[in-house]
């Protein structure tokens, strides 16, 4: 697969889950075909959508890694260590009849800028093409949020074990300001956040969510 990643994580069984990173969770029937063909010649027991629009292939023995990775015709991904671990999108205005923006396409422009990078530890974006917000943006390290004026973006977010809604760090922006911002957030989270530490706790440590600037013009609306 082109675009597609193949993360290997052991399970509480001594077997691996392989993650299939899917750019913006699209697949063609011809790649759905490919990883079903793949999954059965390996005797994959469980092949499981996650919540982050990957696909896990669980079950799989170590020695078996190498080969399943090879047919399905994809590598390792990010370089060794934490890095991006998914961009979520909705269909957003492409498809969804709510969608006011088009969050597939920004999707996949910011899976492609960010996908090789290593951060200090994992980070996850969400992209929704209005404000319900089905792609979990506010509760992802970075969150894009389509609106009636351009797009909102989050930072800091987190759906863990100490959850945190993102701060709004600009609104009314257009694609490319969005792209540039998200850019300069992780850009600031990669220099300064210790090793290990979500965007989540780096923003309440640091508060570099919002610029002192845009604080003040959000305290006078
Ligand atoms: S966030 Fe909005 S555009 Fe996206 S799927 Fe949900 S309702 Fe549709």
């Amino acid at each position: 697969m082109e675009n597609g990643s193949l993360r290997g994580i052991r399970q509480r069984d001594g077997s691996y889950a392989l993650f299939l990173r899917v750019p913006g969770g699209v697949l063609g029937p011809e790649d759905l075909e490919h990883i079903g063909r793949v999954a059965r010649e390996h005797d994959v027991p469980l092949v499981k959508v996650t919540s982050g629009q990957r696909l896990a292939l669980i079950g799989v023995s170590e020695e078996d890694i190498p080969a399943i990775r090879a047919d399905i015709g994809c590598g390792e991904g990010a370089a060794a260590g934490p890095g991006l671990c998914f961009v979520q999108a909705c269909p957003g205005s492409l498809a969804c009849p709510h969608g006011v923006q088009d969050a597939l396409s920004l999707a996949l422009a910011l899976e492609e800028i960010h996908r090789e990078r290593a951060f200090p530890a994992k980070v996850k974006i969400g992209v929704s093409g209005c404000p319900r917000c089905c792609a979990g943006s506010y509760v992802r390290d970075v969150g894009v949020v389509g609106t009636g004026s351009g797009w909102t973006v989050t930072f800091g977010g987190n759906a863990g074990g100490r959850p945190r809604i993102g701060d709004v760090v600009a609104e009314g922006l257009d694609r490319s300001a969005a792209v540039e911002t998200v850019a300069c957030l992780l850009d600031r989270y990669e220099e300064g956040a210790r090793p290990g530490e979500r965007t989540a706790r780096f923003a309440e440590r640091c508060g570099c969510g919002r610029t002192a600037e845009q604080d003040t013009n959000r305290q006078e609306r």
